[in-house]
């Protein structure tokens, strides 16, 4: 009866629920139902993040109704956590959604089997033979996949700012060619980009016979030019077309300008997606920012999905630090771990550079990691910008970003070309100094409520994430302000 339950629950979940989140249901297990519960779980937080905000509603609808078309009451609570974080349901073994077997009785705890991950788009004998035997990737693939084994979603650290990033790459990862093709990430150097492009392209080839292929823009521009001038197009076209399931590539904001590249690149693009092969492409903008992008190209890219990456928040680096010590197997003390973070906070690549000179600089002097030790290594190069930043530099630097004058910046006009910029200038100055609100409306020659609502505006607009111009504007501006 109860396995019919939740039989029910599974069919109305997949008629009601497009592919796209039904892909964040996939690992989604039953550890508990009861007369007045049902206790669900996921595999991750991101995926726990994304069902939260975007489907619980949904799931809870489903359950309310197969509950009343069966006559039980429907009155229960729909409960979600992180499988084996969970309080309820105690280091107890769950099933997989998609497994018919799911649930036995309603009033009785489901009798544990393991959950498996369902992977529908490869020929896995059975969920049995997928767990107990992984799937070692034939040496070949993975020489010409071109991928380095470092980048992994093991060793990515998730938070606010890369989140949808992360779960976009691992819906990606469980279902290429799908879902979400094209993927296209961007955001500023050093965030991560390739470092997930790859997790997405190290997870497809451990799961079965896949032709996955990375490629940096500049190498397929440079194979391309190559292959022209030895007549070896068919070869090329034969790497990055016929012989690719998976096609990854990176720093597209390279292509600008190359048209004869750009032509190439479209025609490889589209055969891929037309056989339902799965892209990824990376880049420091937004395609409409990629100046001499050809326009089917770019509206290409937009007709897939785009999320950007943002620099990691505080919490973000210090969960790196802590990780990257952790794998290198040296002990960072949580001072110096907390020092860094405040100190560092350009990208994940600089965050990582430091760290690693602060453990070299301690083996070289046979120290143990100190503070002494970090503020030597970090001070020179990170707290001079910092202290230099006031409001004056930062109307200066915006005002000749915008092409205006500070007078103008500051001065009465309303109009647009001078009220944007003013409101980023306020933002920016609430941001990267340590004014007080009235302080900066003095700076600014106007009422602190003046710079409190610019400083809401420009923090809405960034948050919801709609206006690409504004998000490219605080990007430039700020990397501007940390040179
Ligand atoms: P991008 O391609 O955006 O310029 P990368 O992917 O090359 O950046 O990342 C730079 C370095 O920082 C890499 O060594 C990568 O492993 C590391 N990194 C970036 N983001 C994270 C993260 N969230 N967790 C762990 N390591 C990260
Ligand atoms: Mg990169």
């Amino acid at each position: 009866m109860n396995t019919e339950l939740w039989a029910r629950f599974v069919e109305r979940l997949k008629n009601q629920i497009n592919d796209r989140c039904l892909a964040y249901l996939e690992n989604l297990t039953c550890c508990n139902m009861s007369d007045t519960e049902w206790n669900l779980c996921l595999p991750d937080r991101a995926s726990l993040n994304f069902v939260e905000s975007n489907l619980y509603e949904k799931l809870h609808e489903v359950i309310h109704d197969v509950l009343e078309e069966a006559n039980l009451s429907s009155d229960v609570d729909v409960n979600l956590s992180i499988e084996g974080e969970a309080s309820f349901y105690n280091n107890k073994k769950t099933r997989s959604l998609f497994d018919p077997m799911c649930i036995t009785d309603i009033s009785t705890p489901v009798v544990e089997k393991a959950a498996f991950r369902v992977r529908p788009q490869y020929d896995v004998p059975s969920s049995d033979v997928l767990e107990a035997v992984p799937f070692v990737p034939d040496i070949r693939l993975r020489e010409e996949s071109c991928l380095n084994e470092r980048f992994t979603f093991d060793n990515f650290i998730q938070g606010g700012s890369n989140e949808f990033a992360y779960c976009l790459s691992k819906a990606v990862a469980t279902n290429p060619g799908t879902l979400h093709n094209p993927l296209f990430i961007y955001g500023g150097v050093g965030l991560g980009k390739t470092h997930l492009m790859q997790a997405i392209g190290n997870e497809l080839l451990e799961a079965g016979n896949l032709r996955v292929r990375y490629m940096t823009c500049e190498k397929f521009t440079n194979d391309y030019m190559l292959a022209c001038a030895k007549k070896t197009l068919e070869e090329f076209r034969e790497q990055v077309r016929t012989n690719c399931d998976v096609l990854l590539l990176d720093d597209v904001q390279f292509l600008s300008g190359k048209s004869e590249t750009q032509k190439e690149f479209f025609n490889v693009f589209n055969e891929l997606l037309s056989n339902n092969k799965q892209v990824v492409l990376t880049s420091d903008r937004h395609p409409h920012e990629i100046a001499k992008l050809e326009e089917r190209i770019s509206s290409r890219c937009l007709g897939g999905v785009i999320t950007d990456m943002q620099l990691p928040e505080y919490e973000t680096r210090l969960s790196i630090i802590r990780k990257k010590s952790r794998d290198e197997h040296f002990y960072m003390p949580e001072d110096v771990a907390q020092y860094i973070a405040t100190k560092v906070v350009t990208n994940v690549r600089e965050l990582e550079g430091c760290i690693k000179r602060i453990k070299a600089c301690a083996d070289v002097r046979n120290e143990h990691i100190n503070m002494a030790l970090a503020q030597k290594m970090i001070e020179p190069f990170y707290s001079t910008k910092t202290v230099m930043l006031n409001a004056d530099t930062i109307i200066d630097v915006v005002s000749r970003y915008f092409g205006i004058s500070s007078e103008e910046l500051l001065g009465k006009s309303r109009a647009k070309p001078y009220v944007y910029p003013r409101q980023i200038a306020m933002y920016l100055v609430r941001h990267h100094t340590s004014l007080s609100f009235p302080e900066i409306g003095r700076a600014f020659k106007r009422d602190h409520t003046t710079v409190l609502s610019a400083d809401q505006r420009i923090t809405k607009g960034l948050a919801d994430k709609q206006d690409a111009t504004l998000q490219s504007d605080i990007k430039r501006l700020e990397d501007e302000l940390a040179k």
